[in-house]
């Protein structure tokens, strides 16, 4: 963060300082929510503790502890007089949470990185790396980390900003109306992006025009030099388009014409894809390291987002080259010579199990999905599981087993789409155990042939905890 005065902490919250003279005059270098970081970090006296309150915690309960630990400067919600003003500033807020948010768009405004914020159903977080390693060629880079993509996440993501960072990417995520609109007023981006609408977090929205016209909040804060960019591909654009009269629009697509689009697309036997890459500028070779084939999209929305900042092709080639795998998105694992694990197990949604499906079907020899459920799809649920299911079976998949509840529809499914004989080791089950009992049965059997070669893809929500099946069975092999 950039040092700011405990006074500079409370101008910008907006908040009523309790403190003596010599202390408000004392420098911060961080503000910190979580009061853990006191028990590892010896700078307790450059950090200002901010108290948040949800439903289920109260961030207020902790002040003692953290005095204890040497901080001097607290951010609350309520004013304690028992605490001594010498020793402990206190900055008096009406609410934490858009205390919060303000401080990190104070750092953002002073810092002014150039900054892109994404939004999307599917892929903000892998489009957020691939921009991340195209500019890091250019200059200093903040991207947010994991997936610190809510109202609590986005400013905690712009506190990190320091004075050398040039640009920002900033991953905007919501599973309510609102929450966008909110956070990107914070980021205040100089590109918007909309990479993808799909059926994710449909409890909150509704419908997919829902998901749409939430995602369309991103364009809310552009200014108007700024620039918004969005998928020609996805549904429901007409969501949005009110809000883009007066701004400069850029499209991409992986499937049409666009300023930014794909085309030749190839996999190699990893299922990594090469395409060629067609912008303003020219087109070039674009190489992924990562598989999948929606990687193409991503990387298209990523390369437009990067020429924004100037990139050149040169550079969007050599980034997305070197982009890493996300941790639980598509990730590979060679078990053995004739076996691949491939690990998506961080989350889950109809666009992206069906991805998941299309690249599980793109690899030789047998093949084995194994899906937990998919949260938070409201009243559809069952159906979009069955579709899923339905959508693996047409694409051939030898065989689907489901963990959980709602996944018992996707076993359904694809056993209904398959011939009998055929189907006969999809199986659904509602705990984990006896699910592993039988896919290593399974295995012993496969193997059993050693030219047999099997893929094994293992997907669902957060919520369904599938890194558990993905850690047995490396364990097993
Ligand atoms: P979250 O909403 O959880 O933050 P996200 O939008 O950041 O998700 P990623 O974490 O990049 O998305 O990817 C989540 C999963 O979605 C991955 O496991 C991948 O299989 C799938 N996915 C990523 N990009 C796409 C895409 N463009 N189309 C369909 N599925 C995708
Ligand atoms: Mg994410």
């Amino acid at each position: 963060m950039i040092p700011l005065t405990i006074e500079n902490v409370a101008v910008a919250a907006e908040g009523t300082l309790h403190s003596s003279k010599d202390l408000a005059r004392q420098v911060i270098t961080n503000i910190v929510t979580d009061s853990r970081v006191f028990e590892q970090d010896a700078k307790a006296t450059q950090t200002v503790f901010l108290a948040l309150k949800g439903a289920n915690f109260d961030g207020h309960r902790f002040i003692e502890a953290v005095l204890k630990s040497g901080c001097v400067a607290v951010v609350v919600e309520q004013f304690n007089a028992q605490l001594n003003q010498n020793n402990v500033a206190q900055i008096v807020v009406q609410d934490s949470r858009v205390a919060l948010g303000k401080l990190g768009a104070y750092v953002k405004q002073i810092v002014a990185p150039k900054t892109v914020a994404i939004t999307g159903s599917s892929g903000k977080t892998t489009v957020k790396e691939m921009v991340a390693a195209i500019l890091s060629g250019l200059g200093k880079v903040l991207a947010t980390s994991g997936n610190f993509n809510n109202d609590i996440g986005v400013p905690l993501t712009l506190l990190r900003l320091e004075p050398s960072h040039e640009y920002a990417v900033i991953e905007l995520g919501a599973n309510h109306i609102g929450e966008i609109a909110y956070t990107t007023n914070l980021v205040k981006p100089d590109v918007a992006v909309i990479n993808n609408i799909a059926a994710a977090h449909l409890e909150g929205f509704g419908d997919l025009c829902g998901v749409a016209r939430a995602k369309g909040e991103i364009f809310s804060s552009l200014t108007s030099q700024g620039v918004a960019l969005y998928n020609k591909d996805t549904r429901y654009t007409d969501k949005w388009q009110w809000r883009l009269v007066d701004k400069t629009v850029r499209t991409f697509s992986c499937f049409n014409e666009a300023d930014c689009y794909s085309s030749d697309v190839n996999l190699d036997q990893l299922g990594c894809a090469s395409f060629q890459l067609h912008t303003t500028q020219g087109q070039c070779l674009i190489e992924l390291n990562i598989p999948g084939k929606h990687n193409v999209c991503n990387a298209v929305a990523a390369a437009s987002i990067a020429l924004e900042f100037g990139a050149s092709l040169a550079d969007i080639a050599t980034g997305l080259a070197q982009m890493k795998p996300v941790k639980g998105r598509l990730n590979l694992y060679q078990l053995t010579e004739n076996v691949k694990l491939i690990d998506d197990s961080y989350n889950a949604n109809l666009e992206s199990a069906k991805a998941a499906a299309q690249l599980l079907s793109s690899y030789p020899g047998k093949q084995i999905l194994i899906l937990g459920d998919m949260g938070e799809l409201g009243t559809q649920a069952r159906s979009y599981h069955q579709q899923v299911g339905e959508f693996a079976a047409e694409l051939d998949i030898d065989t689907l087993i489901t963990l959980g509840v709602l996944s018992q529809s996707a076993c359904d499914g694809f056993c209904a789409k398959k011939p009998v004989n055929e189907a006969d080791s999809s199986q659904h089950f509602a705990h984990r155990d006896e699910l592993l009992h039988h896919v290593y049965e399974e295995f012993n059997q496969l193997l059993s042939d050693s030219e047999e070669q099997l893929a094994i893809l293992i997907k669902g929500s957060r919520s369904a905890h599938m890194e558990h099946v993905v850690k047995a069975i490396i364990e097993w092999f």
